[in-house]
């Protein structure tokens, strides 16, 4: 059964229409793909879902009761987690301290206890592992990492923190095939271990390998929800 719902959404700013009517649905264990070039509304569709813009039309429902989000925190409530291109991380700070930022045992920008330092370090290394990404070295500065090893360490953390639908916005654009090629595979680990994933890209050769499910946004309309039989790269 379906985690997220979306009945005819849209979104209108003024006159300009930056959504419209899609109808699709995001559920455990399947890749949703949303495809479409500048401008189509990928971005507008994702930030309603986590609660960064509100919509204006239709319906949006999470576990069957209709939502309303007036904010990314009442989505992240829900279990609804986001990773954006341009990931919120600091990159002079250890990889582990990153993984754990805003949700420290000890609040704020205090000095950490040994023991919360040891299990975050512990728990930050275990979770990459067991995602598949082997990191000879959790103390580095997370700006040392690859843009792919980036995305999939915020990948793990919102897999780590309980995340049931994970939104994917570009994670593949800035990167070169291989980069992508780990990063695509991590987003196969997430969904093989039952989150919703909706993946957002403006390359269908991304989409393909590891989509469920496959939207088509032009110019903010949808042009309709697929699924894998009735897609085909070779136009
Ligand atoms: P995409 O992510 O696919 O590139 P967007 O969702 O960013 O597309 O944009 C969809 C359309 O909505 C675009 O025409 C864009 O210019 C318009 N748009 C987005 N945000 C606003 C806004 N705050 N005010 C007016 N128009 C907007
Ligand atoms: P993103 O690509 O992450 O959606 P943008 O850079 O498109 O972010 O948008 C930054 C801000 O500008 C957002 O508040 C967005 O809604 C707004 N915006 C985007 N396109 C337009 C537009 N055509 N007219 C007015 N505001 C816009």
């Amino acid at each position: 059964t379906a985690i997220i719902e979306t009945d005819a959404l849209g979104k209108r700013y003024g006159n300009i229409i930056a959504l419209a009517d899609v109808t699709t649905s995001v559920r455990p264990g399947q890749v949703t793909c949303v495809l479409g070039d500048n401008g189509a509304g990928k971005s507008t569709f994702i930030k309603i879902l986590a609660g960064a813009h509100e919509h204006s039309d239709g319906r949006l429902t999470v576990d069957g009761v209709e939502r309303h989000f007036a904010s990314p925190r009442e989505a992240l409530a829900l279990g609804i987690a986001t990773v954006y291109q341009d990931l919120a991380v600091v990159p002079l700070m250890p990889v582990w301290r990153n993984f754990f930022l805003g949700s420290e045992p000890t609040k704020g920008w205090g000095p950490l206890r040994r023991m919360d330092v040891d299990f975050m370090r512990r728990t930050t290394k275990s979770e990459l592992a067991a995602m598949g990404i082997d990191l000879r070295d959790v103390d580095q500065p997370i700006g040392t990492l690859s843009g792919g090893e980036r995305q999939c360490v915020a990948i793990a953390r919102a897999v780590y923190f309980g995340a049931r639908v994970l939104i994917l916005d570009e994670p593949t654009a800035a990167l070169g095939v291989k980069q992508s090629g780990v990063v695509l595979r991590y987003i196969a680990r997430a969904r093989d271990r039952g989150l919703g994933v909706v993946f957002i890209t403006h390359n269908p050769h991304h989409a393909y390998p590891v989509g469920d499910r496959f939207m088509l946004l032009r110019r903010g309309r949808s042009m309709g929800d697929f699924p894998k039989s009735e897609i085909s790269l070779h136009e």
